[in-house]
């Protein structure tokens, strides 16, 4: 397969995480007969240095030539005092809407050698924690409009919360589509004892589930979906919900795994083009010192392989060699146990070289 990756760098820690990256793609490219090429896409601060704007529209145009995008970070002190619409941030949100992306997808996964660090009790983290929320992106109450108003002497706010069919369909989609190539379990996560948006929602998801009989679909309310991540989240494949629910279960979920440097993240809109990277932001106290950790972006890469380039064992792959690496004990500074007990201390780039060594062929 050949494939070309819009490879954005960006600004504090994310050049040195995008490039351990690339080279894990490199070297899963060798092992399986692909060839992955690489376009340089400049955005947020260098961008604005550089260019005099967070993403010029030739850089936003590379991206939409390019079977995928992957994603460090952007922004950082430097930038503060930039005027709104120039800030680095308004370059990611630029790029997402010209991508058209309206799903954002984010893996809970907890790696049984780093379970000492999430926050739940030992025999919750020990059924295992590995699912994926896919969260509506571009419409929901966030979108809708919002005004405060005098009315019998009084402020009163007002927000509006709507979604059409077609917005829940080809987000139920999304979903069903990422069950398929999981564990095929979906649970759709919504307030229709409440709301009328959420009436339809659950509608639209059963008569999608017609479509995907190979798919097992559920209902959660949103509330008990909030009490369950926490009590037995291993009961989880796929979550599937509107935009505002997203925003706050995905919070939630990042949580009980313990360490941002770890978790990566996609945007996928109608074709099968993606924004991939991780949750985290440029860390700008550590850029530049070779500590920072890589995993979450190289996750991320995985994540490329897996939902953007039906890469399944490719993916495989990347994450067996991230625990074969965890396995052995080194850890960056970020997931370092205070005590070190058993562990071996490993920069950026040295964790980047460990896992590319323990890449094998599945
Ligand atoms: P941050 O995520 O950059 O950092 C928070 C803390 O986590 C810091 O102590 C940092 O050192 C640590 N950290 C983050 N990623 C790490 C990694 N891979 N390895 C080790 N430690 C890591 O959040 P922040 O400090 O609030 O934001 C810094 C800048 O990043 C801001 O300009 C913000 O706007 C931007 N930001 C960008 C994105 C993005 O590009 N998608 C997302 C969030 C924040």
């Amino acid at each position: 397969m050949t494939r070309n990756i819009a490879v954005i760098r960006g600004d504090g820690i994310g050049p040195e995480i995008v490039e351990q990256a690339v080279r894990v793609l490199d070297r899963v490219a060798a092992l399986y007969g692909h060839t992955f090429t690489y376009t340089d896409v400049d955005m947020g601060g260098n961008a604005i240095d550089k260019w005099g704007d967070p993403l010029p529209r030739e850089m936003l145009d590379k991206c939409l030539e390019s079977d995928s995008v992957l994603l460090g970070a952007v922004g950082g002190p430097k930038w503060n005092d930039v005027p709104g619409p120039m800030r680095p941030e308004k370059g990611l949100l630029r790029l997402r809407a010209g991508m058209g992306v309206y799903s954002n997808n984010r893996p809970a996964k907890i790696w049984p050698q780093l379970a000492a660090a999430s926050p739940l009790k030992q025999e919750i983290v020990d059924k295992g924690i590995d699912f994926l929320i896919v969260r509506e992106l571009i419409g929901g109450i966030y979108f809708g409009k919002h005004e405060t108003v005098s009315q019998n002497a009084e402020a009163v706010a007002i927000d509006e919360l709507r979604y059409s069919e077609s917005e829940i369909r080809r987000i139920g989609r999304i979903g069903f589509e990422s069950a398929r190539k999981r564990r095929k379990k979906l649970c759709s996560v919504e307030k229709s004892n409440v709301l009328d948006s959420s009436r339809l929602w659950k509608k639209v998801m059963h008569q999608l589930a017609e479509e995907y009989p190979d798919v097992e679909l559920s209902d959660m309310l949103v509330d008990n979906c909030a009490m369950q991540i926490v009590k037995d989240p291993s009961q989880f494949d796929v979550i599937v919900t509107e935009n505002m629910f997203g925003d706050i279960l995905s919070d939630e979920a990042s949580m009980i795994t313990g360490s941002i440097g770890m978790i990566p993240s996609s945007s996928l809109g109608a074709g099968s083009r993606g924004l991939y990277e991780p949750i985290h932001g440029s860390a700008p106290d550590i850029a530049g010192m070779d500590i920072a950790n890589p995993i979450g972006t190289i996750l991320a890469a995985a994540m490329m392989l897996r939902y953007s380039f039906d890469l399944p064992q490719e993916a495989d792959c990347i994450e067996a060699a991230v625990s074969a690496v965890l396995d052995s004990g080194y850890r960056t500074a970020d997931i370092l146990p205070k005590d070190a007990a058993g562990c071996k201390k490993a920069g950026c780039r040295e964790m980047g070289s460990l896992i590319i060594e323990n890449l094998r062929k599945g």
